[in-house]
């Protein structure tokens, strides 16, 4: 199964990547987690991406598109993969296309901005394995801890109230018009994003359960 994930940022798709990755045994490629593992490497790459990351922008094409092509053609990914926030621009989703890269569903959660803007500050990351929890929604079983790999989670720096305002821009202008682009393929479905996790997870699951 060859998955992409989209929706704004904080909707959740990164936390229904974790859990479909581990379900079905299949990598989930996380585009953001990616830049920010450079930008904590110091490597040329991640001093790209910061600029762009820290005021709510989209990283190049060029830049995120190498990245996609590098981790498609690895062998983890033969038995499938789960892209979360990629393609985030038709030039991406284009470029997908010409790379030949078959995809079988394009999986969207749909949560309101305001819910997005008021969800946002309790949002957790871990800096270590990068899974993510949310104070109220997701806590972890001990505060402040990754269940996964015991360090100290963070709250990222693009997570700051008007750099959220502006990934939501930026989803709006440069991301959203995808949905048109894959449902005009028969690819596109929808999921509303709810309130509990958990609530979420089943409406996910059944609508994979379709493909
Ligand atoms: P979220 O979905 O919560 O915004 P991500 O971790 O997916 O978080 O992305 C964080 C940031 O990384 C984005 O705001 C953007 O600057 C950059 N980024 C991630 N994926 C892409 C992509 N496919 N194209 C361009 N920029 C990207
Ligand atoms: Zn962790």
């Amino acid at each position: 199964m060859n998955l992409i994930l989209m929706g704004a940022p904080g909707a959740g798709k990164g936390t229904q990547a974790e859990i479909i990755s581990e379900k079905f045994q299949i990598p989930a490629i996380s585009t953001g987690e990616i830049l920010r593992a450079s930008i904590k490497a110091g490597t040329e790459l991640g001093k790209t991406a910061k600029s762009y990351i820290d005021k709510g922008d989209l990283v190049p094409d060029d830049v995120v598109i190498g990245i996609i092509k590098e981790h498609l053609s690895s062998d983890a990914c033969k038995n499938g993969f789960i892209l979360d926030g990629f393609p985030r621009s038709v030039a991406q989703a284009e470029a997908l296309e010409t790379l030949g890269v078959k995809i079988d569903a394009v999986l969207t959660i749909e949560v309101e901005d305001e819910r997005i803007v008021a969800r946002m500050g309790g949002r957790r990351v871990c800096p270590a394995c990068g899974a993510s929890y949310h104070v109220s929604y997701n806590p972890p079983a001990k505060e402040g801890i990754c269940d996964k790999c015991f360090a100290e989670l963070i709250i990222r720096s693009d997570d700051a109230a008007e750099t959220v305002r502006n990934r939501l821009v930026t989803y709006h202008n440069q991301t959203e018009p995808l949905k048109a682009f894959y449902a005009e393929r028969g690819l596109l479905i929808t999921v509303e994003g709810q309130e509990e996790l958990d609530d979420t997870t089943r409406l996910v699951s059944e609508a994979l359960a379709k493909i």
